[in-house]
């Protein structure tokens, strides 16, 4: 067998140190087992382009995204950029492989203010 590449070695010596953390605060490890195992996806195979915009993407996550109407969108990735968009359109943007997840939900004034307005016109 050809050795590894030390490149290959670090990166999953990084994701199993991440498995391996149980001191850490859960969401904190969680955050950082998906970077890690993200890191050595791109380190392995290459980063991908931007489901929305085709921009280069190193860390490849699933992103499954709930909008305020409450519609359902999932991307095989996003770019930084338009994963903030999405973050400030919609209630939920969960990123997640396996039991691994990330979640962000709104905290800003605004987006408060946008979701009172569509309950009051919804109801
Ligand atoms: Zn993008």
């Amino acid at each position: 067998m050809p050795p590894l590449c030390p490149i290959y070695v670090r990166a999953l010596q990084e994701y199993l140190e991440a498995l391996a953390d149980e001191d850490d605060l859960p969401w904190r490890r969680q955050r950082r087992l998906l970077m890690s195992f993200a890191e050595f996806r791109f380190k392995m195979r290459g980063g991908s382009k931007c489901a929305v915009c085709r921009a280069s993407v190193r860390h490849v996550l699933p992103v499954n995204v709930e909008r305020l109407n409450g519609t359902l969108l999932e991307y095989p990735c996003l770019c930084t950029r338009c994963m903030e968009a999405e973050k400030a359109v919609s209630q939920r943007v969960v990123l997640q492989i396996g039991r691994a997840m990330i979640v962000h939900l709104p905290s800003t004034p605004q987006l408060e203010t946008e979701q009172k307005k569509m309950r009051a016109r919804a109801s």
